[in-house]
């Protein structure tokens, strides 16, 4: 059985929408950072956050946990996958991920158990 997103048009846009309300309540967070350091604007945040996309400054992510970091991360990912269709596969087996865990998870990159299979992982160092 081939693996195949069955996330509608409708619920892609949608899970697009909860990524991007993400991304930029971090970025917001990110800019009021810089506002206690430097001068910059929540657009200005955002254009460096577009800017970095590819490769982020050490500078640009002092202002965040590396949680945080770690997020911006999943969901620029996601949203590129988001782009090429790939979006709601497990980046492990490719399986498709539930959309009950997307719609809370949006970035996730792996399925529930994949996911639990590399926490078990850590956890045993
Ligand atoms: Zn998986």
């Amino acid at each position: 059985m081939p693996a195949k997103a069955k996330l509608s048009k409708k619920e892609k846009e949608e899970l697009k929408k909860l990524l991007l309300e993400k991304k930029n309540s971090i970025v917001k967070k990110l800019s009021q950072y810089y506002n206690d350091s430097k001068e910059i604007e929540t657009d200005e945040a955002l254009d460096l956050v577009d800017k970095a996309e590819t490769s982020y400054t050490k500078e640009f992510l002092l202002g965040l946990t590396d949680s945080e970091r770690e997020q911006l991360s999943l969901i620029d990912q996601a949203l590129e996958r988001l782009q090429k269709s790939e979006f709601g596969l497990c980046l492990v087996c490719h399986k498709e991920i539930s959309k009950k865990r997307l719609k809370i998870i949006p970035w996730a990159p792996y399925c529930i158990e994949c996911q639990e299979k590399k926490e078990g992982e850590s956890k045993e160092r």
